[in-house]
């Protein structure tokens, strides 16, 4: 993010707080634009980036064994409200000739997650990305999630998890099919 760019957080964050009836100025609140400014650079570092370049690292495999990733945290901000949604991954594929770098599953992730989001495009984004570089016979993404404008505001439901699922792929070859792949995803 360019200095510029970093300059009218700080100041829309300080006119944020005059807008909610703060004071800017107290001490606790002197440094609070110029934080917000930094932490941003972070949260939304996968602006403009696109998820498909995060799986740069593809290998040969001449098998069709499953390849699944789970219990894999991740925090994004809610688009609607600016707010965080948290939880965990599901990544499994079906592969048909290649691959990827298991590190390069977690950073698609990543990408598309620190960007003004919604669980469901998180969700298909991931799929799609997957989808489009290794051409597996399938994928499934599935995204278990807290969102903090559910628990704090409105319905104020605190612990609710929400569950979304991708399937890209027809399975075709693989004789356990989309069920066989989402129970191994799901075992214990
Ligand atoms: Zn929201």
């Amino acid at each position: 993010m360019e200095a510029l760019q970093q300059q009218r957080i700080k100041v829309a964050v300080a006119e944020l707080l005059v807008a909610i009836g703060d004071d800017p100025n107290r001490e606790g609140l002197l440094n609070t634009p110029d934080r917000v400014a930094r932490m941003y650079e972070g949260l939304f570092s996968g602006i403009g980036v696109n998820t498909v370049d995060a799986i740069d690292t593809v290998f040969e495999a001449d098998n069709q064994d499953p390849v699944i990733v789970r219990s894999l945290g991740f925090y994004s901000v809610c688009e609607h409200h600016l707010l965080p949604f948290f939880g965990e991954a599901r990544i499994g594929y079906v592969p048909d000739g290649k691959i990827a770098g298991i590190s390069k599953l977690a950073r698609a992730l990543e990408i598309s997650a620190h960007r003004p989001q919604v669980q469901e495009r998180l969700t298909a984004d991931v799929a799609n990305a997957i989808f489009s570089v290794l051409k597996p016979e399938g994928v499934v993404v599935e995204l278990e999630a807290e969102h903090l404008c559910m628990a704090m505001r409105g319905v104020k439901k605190p612990g609710t998890r929400v569950l979304t699922s991708a399937t890209r792929g027809g399975f075709n070859n693989y004789p356990s099919g989309r069920e066989g792949l989402i129970g191994l995803m799901h075992s214990s």
